[in-house]
C-alpha cells in the first residue's frame, strides 16, 4: 500500500489558565502542526508535532512545516510501513526528528487502521488500558505549588513533577521541602525538573540540601558534559531529559551509566519507531522512563499513551499529555483525557481517535491526490 496524499495543516492550541511557566520562558498558546496521510486503500492516518515554543528545544513550529513541505513531496508513493517510511525520511533529511516524528506517527495509525489494529498492538501490545499520567507543576511559589500537590494527590496522580530552575535556588528548596511535607506519607512519587535552568552549582546545592527526600532531578543541567560533571557528587537519581536527542546520546547514557532514567518525548526521538527502540534498550538495562510529548492535542496524546502502554510496568514512570493544560479535543468522541490521575487508552484501530479536522482549517500544503 502506497502513500496517495499528504496534507499539513496549522493549529493553535490556547493554554488554559495561561500562561504555563518554566525555566525556559512562559507559554501562552501553542502552535501545533498536524499531518494527513491518505492511502491507496482509501485509509487516513494523522501525525502531530508540537514544539513548546522556540526556546524549550532546538525545534520550532514553522521550521517543522519547513521540513515537513520538504519530505512530503518525495514521500507520494512511498510505501505505508513506518519502518520503510523511516529510511526514506532518513535518505531525504539529516536530523529534524521532531519534524519526521508527526509523519512516523501518521504512518502508525494509518498502517494501524489498514489493518483494523491499534498502534499498542503494532508495537507490541498493551500491558494496560489505564496508563498512570503525572502532573507537571510549572515554575509557581512555594505554597502554591504544595497547594497543587496535595490537589493532584487527591485527583488520584501517582506522581508529580516540580518545576524548578529560572530563580534563586533558594526558592526551589522552599519549594521541594514543602511539596514533600505534603505528600511524604502518601507514596506519591516525587520529579524535580530543571529543564536545564539550573548551574551544576545549584544541582549540587539542592542535592546536598535535600539528602532525606527521594525525588529524581530531571535535566538539572544544560547539558551532557554538566550531568557528567554533578553524576558522581549527588544523592539523587538522576533523569535525562532535553539532552536525549536521538537514540545514539540514549545508548550513550545508559551505556556509561550517567543516568537512572529519563523523560522522553516521543516526537523529540522521531515519533513511535524509535521510541519503541528506545523503550526495548531501557528495558534491557531496566531504566525506568516516561513517554511524553512536549505538547499538543489528541493525535500526540494518543500516540504517547498508546506507547506508554507497552512498557513494562514498573519501568513505567508515566505518560505526560498537554490535556489538562490545553482547552478542547480534537475527536469529540474519544478524545484523550485524563481520569483520576490516568489516561483511558483508545482501544480502536490505528491511534483509536479520530479528529473532526473542520476544526483545523484549510491545509497550509496538500501533495499529492
Ligand atoms: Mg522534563
Amino acid at each position: 500500500m502506497k502513500i496517495t496524499e499528504i496534507h499539513i495543516y496549522a493549529h493553535d492550541l490556547p493554554v488554559e489558565n495561561g500562561p504555563y511557566t518554566m525555566a525556559s520562558g512562559a507559554v501562552w498558546a501553542l502552535d501545533t502542526t498536524l499531518v494527513k496521510l491518505v492511502s491507496s486503500t482509501g485509509h487516513v492516518g494523522w501525525g502531530e508535532t508540537c514544539p513548546i515554543g522556540p526556546t524549550y528545544a532546538e525545534a520550532h513550529a514553522d521550521g517543522a512545516r519547513a521540513a515537513l513541505n520538504l519530505l512530503a513531496k518525495s514521500l507520494i508513493g512511498s510505501d505505508i510501513t513506518p519502518g520503510q517510511l523511516r529510511r526514506k525520511m532518513d535518505s531525504l533529511l539529516t536530523g529534524h526528528n521532531y519534524a519526521k516524528a508527526a509523519l512516523d506517527i501518521a504512518a502508525y495509525d494509518l498502517f494501524g487502521k489498514t489493518l483494523g489494529v491499534n498502534v499498542a498492538d503494532l508495537l507490541g501490545g498493551a500491558e494496560t488500558n489505564r496508563v498512570p499520567s503525572y502532573y507537571a507543576t510549572g515554575v509557581g511559589a512555594p505554597d502554591d505549588i504544595a497547594r497543587l500537590a496535595r490537589e493532584k494527590h487527591d485527583e488520584g496522580y501517582p506522581r508529580l513533577q516540580i518545576k524548578v530552575g529560572g530563580r534563586p535556588v533558594e526558592i526551589d528548596i522552599e519549594t521541594i521541602t514543602k511539596v514533600w511535607e505534603v505528600v511524604k506519607d502518601t507514596g506519591m512519587r516525587l520529579a524535580v525538573d530543571g529543564n536545564r535552568g539550573w548551574t551544576t552549582r545549584d544541582a549540587l546545592r539542592v542535592s546536598r540540601e535535600l539528602p532525606h527526600i527521594p525525588f529524581v532531578m530531571e535535566q538539572p543541567c544544560n547539558t551532557y558534559q554538566d550531568l557528567e560533571k554533578i553524576r558522581p557528587q549527588v544523592n539523587h537519581g538522576i533523569y535525562m531529559d532535553e539532552n536525549s536527542v536521538d537514540l545514539n546520546t540514549v545508548i550513550s547514557a545508559v551505556g556509561t551509566d550517567l543516568v537512572d532514567g529519563f523523560g522522553m518525548k516521543v516526537t523529540r526521538i522521531g515519533g513511535l519507531t524509535p521510541m519503541r527502540s528506545f523503550r526495548d534498550i531501557c528495558e534491557a538495562r531496566n531504566i525506568p522512563h516516561t513517554c511524553d510529548d512536549s505538547w499538543g492535542g489528541d493525535i500526540i496524546a494518543a500516540a504517547c499513551t498508546q506507547i506508554g502502554a507497552t512498557v513494562k510496568p514498573d519501568l513505567c514512570e508515566g505518560v505526560w499529555l498537554a490535556a489538562p493544560y490545553i482547552i478542547g479535543n480534537y475527536d469529540p468522541e474519544n478524545g484523550v483525557k485524563i481520569i483520576d490521575g490516568h489516561i483511558n487508552r483508545p482501544t480502536g484501530p490505528g491511534l483509536g481517535v479520530t479528529p473532526d479536522e473542520s476544526r483545523f482549517g484549510a491545509p497550509i500544503a496538500s501533495f499529492g491526490g
